[in-house]
Order: C-alpha cells, then structure tokens, then sequence
C-alpha cells in the first residue's frame, strides 16, 4: 500500500445554487480515497458508526481502497451539514456532529504503519497527530489539511501537526486566519517558517498556489460552465496531487508542479455533481482527456530570442 489517509468519512447534507442532498457520503478520508484510488494504492483509517451504509463500503472497495482500517463502531457516523449559498468558494457549516469520532483512537496495523505516503486529511488534530506518531518509521511525504473549526477551538495541537509535516494544504481564507496575514504570499511565507517545505494554498475557483522555499507555481481551477457542489474539492485535489506523486515516487520541483495540476484535475471533476458522484464514476480516458485540458489551458510559448519582451 503506497498512501494511508486518516480523516472524516462523513454523511453530509448540503445546500448549493443547484440543489440540496441530505446524508450524502462525504468526509475528508472519502474523497482523497477515491481520488488518489485513480493513481495507487489507499489504504484508509477511521470510524464510522452501525448506521454505515453497507453499499458505500462496498464503493471504497470498488476502488480498491483498503479499508480495514475502517472500524464500525456502535453509534452514529460523523455529520456535516452546510450550505455554499452566499459564496460558492465558501462552506457555511450549520453543524458538526463528531458522533464516534468523539472516541476515536486510531491504532494502526504493521502495513498500514509502513506506508511510505501520509495524507492526514481534515479531522481533530490531535487525531492526525496520532497517527503520524503510530508509523513505523518516517514516511517519504507526509501532507495534511485543516479547517477554520481546528484553528478555532484547537490550535496548539494543529500548531504541533504543521511543524511536522512536508506539505500543508490550507484554504486561502483559513491561511489568513492563521497567520494574522491578509496578503497571501506573506501568509505562506509565515506558514513556511513553522515546518512544511512546501504550503498549497487551495482558492476554490481561482486555482490552487504552491508556495516552497525553493519555488512557486499556480495551479489554475478549470473553468466549468457550472461548480454543482463544491464539497470535497480539496480533498479531491489532496488526492489527485498526492496520489501521482506516490505512484511516480517524483518528488522533485516538477513532480510538485505537476501534482498540482493533476490535483487540479481531480478536484475539477469532483465539483461537478453532488458528493462522490462524479469522481467515483470517473473512466481513465475522461481523467487523461481533462488533465490535457490542462496542459493547453497553462501553455504558453516563451519568447524567441535574446532580447525577450518588445520594451521599447
Ligand atoms: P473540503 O474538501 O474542504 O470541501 O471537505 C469537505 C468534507 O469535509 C465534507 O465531506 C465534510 O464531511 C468534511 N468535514 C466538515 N467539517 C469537518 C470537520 N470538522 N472535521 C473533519 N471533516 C470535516
């Protein structure tokens, strides 16, 4: 198993421009699981409760996602529940409920602790901190997410989490918050001094930026005619981003860039329909034919010649 990820695997109920669902199979570990699932091996780690749909256990296993890390607990699965109606970029959450996330322990089993690639996705930080503790050894990459909640009521322990990471991928509005740093760059120049080698700034519509002591680059969003849900667009980008640097072992400056467009690619497809639906369903030919998208929507001939641009 190349990746584990430990995070939220979530029933949520969203309201967006374009509809409403209630109990739709969501959570962070959901859609970096099923996103990377398209590039290596996932093997998952997390709780849910009695009430777990049998069929979306059996959608993670359609993937190939290993999920015996996956406990069912008795009590209920984790609840989300928000809405995207003032601005498409921005969940307004109406409730969190932990449910059997409250008490959680993850303890890992001896392949699950030799995984070389660590995503922890968005949960308590102190649950991401375990299990960064419980690996055997160092993995080659770990990256982990947050949100606006942790920094709220858990900062030092997300404080702890960042300084001992590579990657940290954070909202643009949860990077200011922080920080303290309206201007962006600064933001993650201030994130950069705590740990990570590399920070993703992710700005919803407007693309993602990677920010690294050595370099920057701009991934940009692909421009659709219409986001449907915008929920799990970051986990999906998480999954894309880290599931082709895992199966290509390239974590050089140009495996990041182009980890980044592939994660662009992923979290393209999973705005587009409500929940899982569209990136569970995705073939090999729509991801190829979407990341070539890409490629023409960033190139760019450089200029012929010495003198570069025509200044007068
Ligand atoms: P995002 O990629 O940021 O849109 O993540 C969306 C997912 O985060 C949803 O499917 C929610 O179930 C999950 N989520 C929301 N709040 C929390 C939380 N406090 N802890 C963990 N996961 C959460």
């Amino acid at each position: 198993m190349k990746i584990l990820v430990v995070g939220s695997v979530a029933y949520d109920s969203v309201e967006t421009p374009e509809g409403k669902r209630e109990s739709q199979l969501g959570g962070s570990a959901s859609y970096f699981s099923v996103s990377a699932s398209h590039f290596t091996e996932v093997g998952m780690v997390g709780v849910v409760g009695k009430d777990f749909r049998d069929e979306d256990l059996r959608m993670y296993e359609s993937h190939g996602i290993d999920i015996s890390g996956l406990n069912v607990v008795d009590g209920r699965t984790f609840r989300w529940s928000g809405d995207y109606l003032q601005d498409i970029n921005t969940a307004v959450t109406h409730e969190t409920q932990l449910n059997v996330f409250a008490e959680f322990a993850p303890s890992l089993s001896e392949k699950h602790a030799a995984a070389p690639f660590l995503f922890l996705a968005n949960i308590e930080p102190s649950l991401q901190l375990r299990v960064l503790e419980e690996m055997s050894s160092r993995p080659k990459l770990v990256a982990c997410d947050t949100m606006n909640l942790w920094i709220d009521i858990a900062r030092p322990s997300l404080a702890e989490l960042i300084s001992k990471v590579d990657i940290l991928t954070i909202n643009e509005g949860e990077a200011r918050q922080f920080t303290d740093e309206e201007h962006l760059p600064s933001a993650a120049a201030e994130l950069l001094k705590t740990g990570p080698s590399t920070v993703v700034i992710k700005r919803g519509e407007y693309g993602a930026a990677l920010f690294s002591d050595k370099f920057n680059f701009a991934a940009p969003a692909y421009p659709l005619a219409k986001v449907v849900d915008p929920t799990g667009a970051g986990d999906s980008f998480a999954g894309g981003f880290m599931g082709y640097i895992a199966a290509t072992g390239d974590t050089s400056e140009e495996g990041l860039r182009r980890g980044a467009i592939v994660g662009s690619t992923m979290a393209s497809f999973a705005v587009e329909s409500f929940g899982l639906e569209r990136i569970r369903s995705l073939s090999r030919e729509d991801i190829e034919e979407r990341f070539k998208a890409f490629v023409e929507l960033t190139r760019f001939q450089p200029i012929d010649g010495s003198n570069g641009l025509p200044l007068r």
